[in-house]
């Protein structure tokens, strides 16, 4: 089947009464038949439901359904993004061992190594973008997995996912690609090498700014590490938001056919605008990734970042003269989001580490929404006119 096809028409079990869409099964734990059928779930003889920390319907689907979108064995669903990256760093990962990571990658990924790795003992390095013949040199004996972002949020750093993979299978090091800014609908990393795949499902594939959550797949091996992990510590997705993401999941491909379109013409119209020095958008030919973009993307994705002339100042500027645009941290809502890194989700970083993770201080990021592509030309343009 092909990707809406899956994305459909993969469903749980339907119960007795025969409902169309799938339900919503709210419940924290399921009951047993009888003594011997609480003895064999609870010992793992026999497949069933037994509390909703472990496994629930809502959830289940959810995971089945992101796994054969991305094209691999197993999924696994968490209560955020963040919560994925941890998990996955946790189960996999002691004491002793080493990550080398992407230096553009999402802000909150810096404060997981930064703030935490570091007392578990556990080392990291992070590699340059834009010189990936250093990686291989960089990959120690203790290295276990190599992490990265393509698209990177929010500098739109494009990285060779067939180069990485192989760099990693030779040195028996796993790949972890965060697929948040692409989605598997764009792009499918296991198709190119990689082992992990992390999402925050909070962006595109919720895709309308309701619910948190997050996704894994991986082989059906590492999955059932990392399941274990969740099991006892507790960070899965509630039903509730499960529900609502594989609901969201049968229109992802239709949503990010237009978030495409409206992002790659917003970035060719905003090309020439005086106020602005650069625009970003992978599949402009002008993008330093755009051949690799176009190697393993098959559209540029709904976010645009430009530079504007002006600095720090212009770009608080330009967010004062919005006028019904939002400005929100979130992404990948039909509601288009401008932000100005520099000054509020990157502002914890020194000048030199937002520079090194493509941070001007007068780059805007536009998450590009669903409205009519004039309308958001229009707002955007009469915001720079006025700077
Ligand atoms: C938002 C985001 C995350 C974190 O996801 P949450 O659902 O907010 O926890 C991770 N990676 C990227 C690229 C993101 O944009």
């Amino acid at each position: 089947m092909k990707f809406g096809t899956k994305a459909i028409r993969i469903q749980t079990d339907k119960t007795q009464h025969l409902e169309h869409s799938t339900p919503l099964f709210p419940t924290s734990s399921f009951v047993f038949e009888n003594a011997e059928d609480m003895r064999a779930k609870f010992a793992g003889e026999e497949e069933g439901n037994i509390y909703s920390r472990f496994t629930n319907p809502s959830v289940r689907e959810l995971e089945l359904k992101i796994a054969a979108l991305e094209g691999g064995e197993e999924g696994l669903a968490t209560a955020s993004g963040m919560a994925a990256i941890f998990t996955t760093f946790a189960a996999l990962l002691a004491s002793g061992d080493h990550i080398l990571m992407s230096r553009a990658v999402f802000a909150s990924t810096f404060r997981i190594t930064e703030n935490y790795l570091d007392k578990w003992k556990i080392s990291y390095d992070y590699a340059d973008p834009e010189n990936l013949d250093s990686w291989d040199a960089m990959i120690r004996p203790e290295t276990k997995l190599v992490y990265i972002e393509t698209p990177s949020n929010p500098g739109l750093v494009i990285l060779d996912l067939e180069k990485i993979a192989t760099i990693c299978k030779a040195r028996g090091v796993l790949l972890v690609v965060d697929n948040c800014f692409a989605t598997p609908y764009l792009q499918r990393p296991i198709e190119f090498g990689a082992d992990i795949i992390i999402h925050s499902a909070t962006k595109f594939i919720d895709g309308q700014g309701r619910v948190l959550g997050g996704l894994i797949v991986s082989t059906a091996e590492l999955i059932e590490k990392m399941k274990g992990f969740l099991r006892n510590a507790g960070p899965t997705l509630s039903p509730f938001n499960a529900w609502i993401l594989s609901k969201s999941l049968e229109t992802l491909h239709v949503r990010m056919d237009r978030h495409c379109s409206n992002a790659h013409d917003l970035a060719l119209s905003l090309h020439n605008h005086p106020n602005i020095s650069k625009v970003s958008y992978p599949f402009l030919s002008s993008h330093p990734g755009h051949e690799i973009a176009k190697k393993q993307m098959s559209q540029g994705g709904g976010l645009i970042t430009f530079e504007l002339k002006g600095g720090l100042d212009a770009g608080r500027n330009f967010l004062d003269n919005i006028k019904w645009l939002s400005l929100s941290a979130n992404l990948g809502d039909t509601r288009t989001i401008v932000t100005h890194p520099a000054s509020t989700t990157h502002s914890k970083l020194t000048e030199e580490q937002r520079l090194m993770v493509g941070i001007t201080p007068g780059l805007i990021r536009v998450s590009v929404g669903l409205e009519d592509k004039d309308d958001i030309l229009d707002e955007i343009t009469q915001a720079l006119d006025k700077i």
